[in-house]
């Protein structure tokens, strides 16, 4: 007998009349022949108002009591679902976190599932009885309540689907599926019919609020098919499931709209640096991302990076921390800003995709704060009120809205042999990672990667305003060049640097084509670095696990390496390094990430 696990979202479950028809689902796959799980969150805008109300007491509630306060929600909708299935005449139980024996770290209010206990679970499943199963909320190992972060029910969700070996987990909410962006920020986003666990991984961690992306990353460790479904007709939503055939150039573009920056400013210069960023970030288990960094004068460096505008406080502190340890420097940062993201694992193999993202936004008249980009994302920092028209302009840009990819594929690169392994080799690798993995969330590095063949060129002194960018990759794209990293760092006094790498074989090819768009840009400089190596880390749930950034950097600080450019991603994250440093490199985060 298969087992079917089917989540409802807040929305789905906000009324009695809306909990029946939730029931009316389960007990119709129950009939069907299946065993069923249900989890649910909490009712309608539940969790805000005990947000909100624990606000009311203390304006710093303690982690642990809000954890107790916030699991209530679920509790609520578990009692209530259980007694609409048993009222259609089905048996039914609810369970909490605990109860099932979901067992997590110690992190309040964003903890990690270690375990899950089937047993009471597959008994309940085993005397027929559907299995209502509070989402978001766990036990760590003193019997305190924890929960697992906002929008956690989706990854309790998928964590069951995965232990029980469910045939499928349905994710059913409050649209008809995943969409090319927000449908509710841009009217025309379309409804994907099939999305790969990379592409939604990048775009749920890059703002994308229809999935939890922890949940993917359980979908992609344990391979559990997921459709997203509306709870309110029968329409067939969007699987998500590994890469099919024909990849978009890009699949959707994201919204991370409370974004802040961090900036140390004018830090030494010398290996070791990013490591204690990193690590300061990781002991307070904050993500951070869009890491640039460049070489100011008198050997100091800058180092800036964005994290969700929730965080500040703490990062704030954590960055002071470093500094003070580095023993001169300035925290400075940034705030009313939103990261825009487009996403597509096609991407990797077109040129002319930065530039059309960039020309896209400038004729918007947005000016792009920051760039960063890994293989399959680009994503910039722009000012809050462009947020909206920025999302509109790159959505508009590469037509989302439309079913085929309307950018030509001006060129494809050419797979290079050392590191041409195939999709099911690295999925191969991944599992055998997964299947030593001591506890169910953790970290998944299943590969290095060092990149010998490219080059590194950088414009320096650009004046700050639209187009710059535009200009710059246009003239790339057109030279048939495919640009890989790019990193725009923020401007100081009205002038902004961009550094970004190209296969060696095009670098003559590249400089050319950047200087005659340069041109236009009076005071800019062009440098070029021929003997670089691209080093990267591959794996789930890269960035948010903040341990892999953690571990990275310190192996590649005692190794000597000097970092010369950061991409951050849930699938990889990429340095640029000096090329006589490429192999010692390599061979030391192997063996930081154990790996043979
Ligand atoms: P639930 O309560 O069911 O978990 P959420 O509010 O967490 O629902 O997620 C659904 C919402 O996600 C939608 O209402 C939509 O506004 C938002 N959303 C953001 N990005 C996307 C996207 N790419 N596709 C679909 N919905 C999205
Ligand atoms: N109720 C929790 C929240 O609002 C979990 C969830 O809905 O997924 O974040
Ligand atoms: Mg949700």
């Amino acid at each position: 007998m298969s087992i079917i696990v089917q989540k409802f979202g807040g929305t789905s479950v906000a009324t009695p009349e809306k909990i029946l028809v939730a029931a009316q689902r389960a007990v119709a796959a129950k009939r069907a022949g299946n065993q069923v799980v249900v989890v649910v969150s909490a009712r309608g805008h539940k969790t805000d108002e005990l947000i909100d109300l624990a606000h009311e007491i203390s304006e710093t509630p303690p982690a642990r009591e809000m954890d107790m306060l916030l699991a209530t929600g679920e509790q609520e909708s578990v009692a209530l679902m259980a007694m609409a299935v048993q009222k259609l005449g089905e048996q039914a139980i609810s369970m909490t976190g605990a109860q099932i024996g979901i067992v997590t770290d110690s992190t309040h209010t964003k903890a990690r599932i270690k375990a899950i206990s089937t047993e009471r679970l597959r008994h309940a499943l085993e005397a027929g009885k559907i299995v209502i199963a509070a989402g978001f909320q766990g036990i760590d190992d003193q019997f305190n309540i924890t929960t697992l972060g906002r929008g956690g029910s989706d990854t309790t969700a998928v964590a069951l689907a995965a232990v029980l070996k469910a045939a499928v987990c349905e994710i059913y909410t409050d649209v008809e599926g995943v969409f090319t962006t927000d449908p509710r920020l841009v009217r025309e986003a379309r409804k994907i019919p099939r999305v790969s666990y990379d592409d939604i991984l990048e775009l749920a961690s890059l703002g994308a609020g229809v999935m939890h992306s922890r949940s993917i990353e359980f979908a992609k460790k344990y391979s559990v098919p997921v459709l997203v479904r509306p709870a309110y007709s029968d329409g067939e939503g969007t699987l998500i499931a590994p890469h099919g055939d024909d990849e978009d150039v890009v699949t959707g573009a994201a919204l991370a709209k409370a974004e802040v920056r961090v900036s140390l400013w004018d830090i030494p210069d010398r290996p070791g640096v990013m490591s204690l960023v990193f690590t300061k970030m990781a002991e307070r288990k904050i993500p951070i991302d869009m890491v640039v960094q460049n070489v100011g004068s008198h050997g100091l460096a800058n180092v800036s990076f964005t994290v969700e505008q929730d965080e500040l406080a703490e990062t704030l502190t954590a960055a002071q921390q470093a500094v003070d340890e580095l023993g001169s420097g300035q925290v400075q940062h940034g705030t009313n800003l939103s990261k825009v993201s487009v996403v597509g694992t096609g991407m990797q193999t077109h040129t002319g995709v930065a530039a059309q993202m960039f020309s896209s936004l400038a004729k918007a008249g947005v000016n792009i704060l920051m760039i960063t980009t890994s293989d399959i994302k680009i994503s910039v920092l722009v000012d809050r009120n462009q947020a909206q028209a920025s999302l509109q302009a790159v959505h508009e840009g590469f037509d989302l809205h439309r079913e085929q990819p309307a950018l030509p594929p001006l060129g494809v690169s050419q797979p290079d042999d050392e590191s041409d392994e195939t999709e099911r080799d690295r999925e191969e690798r991944a599992r055998d990672v997964v299947s030593r993995l001591a506890s169910m969330e953790d970290i998944v590095v299943s590969q290095v990667e060092l990149d010998a063949d490219q080059a590194l060129v950088t414009l320096r002194g650009l004046a700050d305003v639209p187009g710059v960018a535009a200009a710059v990759f246009s003239a790339n794209a057109q030279a048939g060049v495919v640009v890989d990293m790019i990193v725009q760092n923020v401007s100081q006094s009205g002038h902004t640097n961009i550094s970004f790498t190209v296969p060696r074989n095009d670098l003559e090819k590249s400089v050319a084509a950047t200087r005659t768009a340069a041109v236009n840009w009076t005071g800019a400089e062009i440098s070029f670095d021929r003997e670089i190596a691209k080093l990267s880390v591959l794996g789930i749930g890269l960035r948010t696990h903040t341990g892999v950034g953690e571990k990275m950097f310190r192996a590649l600080a005692e190794a000597g390496v000097n970092i010369k450019m950061i991409s951050t991603g849930e699938v990889r994250i990429s340095t640029v390094i000096d090329l006589p440093h490429g192999q010692a490199a390599y061979e030391s985060l192997m063996k930081a990430f154990g790996l043979k």
